[in-house]
């Protein structure tokens, strides 16, 4: 591990004591068998790194991450992930706000039945236990959509058959938070009441609006089209890592850039 320049060595438990607290924006670099490589600055705030794990008992692969956290997809893309632009190639995607995030049922939900309103609640508990406290979805609410402040995204939740992904074939489409950090609302279309009662359907799309992407896993929720409705171990993992780092991390592991660009130019 090097800290300023300085190099010391982490005990078996993967931690390590600085004598003395480094500076502010001071580089940190650590290389340590089995975990990815993490460049960061310090920032005056946590003297103890977690550190994201190459592999892990939940069957969590590097490629799991790649695919996960850093790989740019929508629905315009091609099969099988509707990937879109180099993989591992984007940052990493999340709410820079902690607070609540707020969900609303729009255009489309009027009239539809209990049990897709029902499956939207559903989906938000199973995506809040999956979060483990880190971050708090409301329940879903019929209120007119707020203004939101600077880095809170709300959700809303609508069902239109005319829109263009359902032409192309696609049952739901969920919006991703932006790559900065910004104020707004993403979206999670339907496209028929059916699919909006789907849970896999549901989960996977909220899911988006957290950051989390495609997985080639069909065991995932986040595979598209496996039908698997509650997270993976796996993908747990993966959202609890997310949450330990800060929008625009990329891969491996380096959310340095964000705070010292000019280490980052070619
Ligand atoms: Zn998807």
């Amino acid at each position: 591990m090097t800290v300023d320049g300085a190099t010391f060595t982490t005990n078996s438990a993967g931690q390590v004591t600085l004598p003395q607290r480094p500076a502010d924006m001071a580089p940190i670099d650590i290389l340590a068998a089995g975990y990815l490589d993490r460049l960061t600055v310090f920032r005056g705030q946590d003297t103890r790194l977690g550190l994201w794990p190459r592999t892990s008992r939940t069957g969590l692969t590097e490629a799991d991450t790649i695919n996960l956290v850093y790989t740019h997809v929508n629905w315009r893309g091609a099969p099988p992930l509707y990937q879109l632009g180099p993989v591992g190639g984007d940052s990493l995607r999340q709410r820079s706000s902690r607070a609540p995030v707020q969900v609303f049922y729009s255009n489309g939900f009027e009239g539809a039945d209990a049990r897709a309103i029902d499956t939207q609640a559903a989906a938000v508990a199973e995506l809040n236990g999956a979060l483990g406290g880190g971050l708090t979805y409301l329940p879903p609410s019929f209120a007119e959509i707020p203004a939101s402040n600077l880095g809170e995204l709300h959700v809303a939740l609508t069902i239109d058959t005319t829109h263009e992904s359902c032409a192309a074939g696609f049952a739901a489409t969920g919006e991703f938070p932006p790559a900065g950090i910004a104020g707004g609302t993403l979206r999670v279309n339907y496209c028929s009441i059916r699919y909006a009662g789907n849970l896999h359907v549901a989960i996977h799309e909220f899911a988006q609006t957290f950051g989390l992407r495609h997985s080639a896993d069909e065991n995932d929720v986040m595979c598209p089209g496996s039908g698997v409705r509650a997270f993976t171990p796996k993908e747990k993992l993966v959202m609890r890592l997310m949450l330990q780092r800060r929008p625009g991390n990329i891969f491996p592991d380096t959310d340095a850039c964000r705070w010292r660009p000019e280490w980052c130019v070619d």
